[in-house]
């Protein structure tokens, strides 16, 4: 008989440190997105919310992150209908549709250095809001490494 990961249960039945655990750390969620103005097509941008740490991956101020950033989405087992703007490899998104996690994620991996290794991370490839003059954000546009 095989036994069922907890992160293989549906995200609504995930306990709060369960949910945390999800995240695979790539940071790729706090990058400033850009919507299209014609098609309402979102655009994700290699410039960075100020509060990333590049070397953690992670927010420098978590716990209020929404006060600090309003414009930081907030998402949660209680706000599972607005997943769709995360990037397709994030791990709400993939368990939000049902979807196995990657093989890189830390939680399988045991590692999140394979996040890195499989270049799904942010870090190196990132800059800071800034550094970068808002008129200029356009010029950032990126295109994924899918995974
Ligand atoms: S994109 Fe998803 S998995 Fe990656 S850091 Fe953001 S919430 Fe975590
Ligand atoms: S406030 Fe924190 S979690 Fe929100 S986008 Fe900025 S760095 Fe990311």
């Amino acid at each position: 008989m095989s036994t069922v990961s907890w992160w293989e249960a549906p995200l609504e039945t995930l306990s709060k440190d369960q949910w945390e655990a999800l995240c695979d750390g790539c940071g790729r969620c706090c990058l400033l997105k850009l919507v299209d103005d014609e098609d309402d097509s979102l655009h994700f941008t290699s410039v960075v919310c100020h509060l990333f740490d590049e070397d953690s991956c992670r927010c420098t101020a978590y716990s209020e992150r929404h006060v600090r950033v309003p414009e930081c989405i907030e998402f949660d087992t209680k706000r599972l209908e607005s997943l769709d703007w995360l990037p397709s490899t994030c791990a709400y998104r993939l368990r939000a549709d049902g979807k196995p996690l990657f093989d890189w994620h830390p939680l399988i991996s045991g590692s999140s250095q394979s996040v890195i290794d499989a270049d799904i991370s942010v870090r190196g490839k990132i800059v800071s809001e800034t550094h970068v003059h808002p008129d200029d954000t356009q010029d950032f546009v990126i295109r994924w490494v899918e995974a």
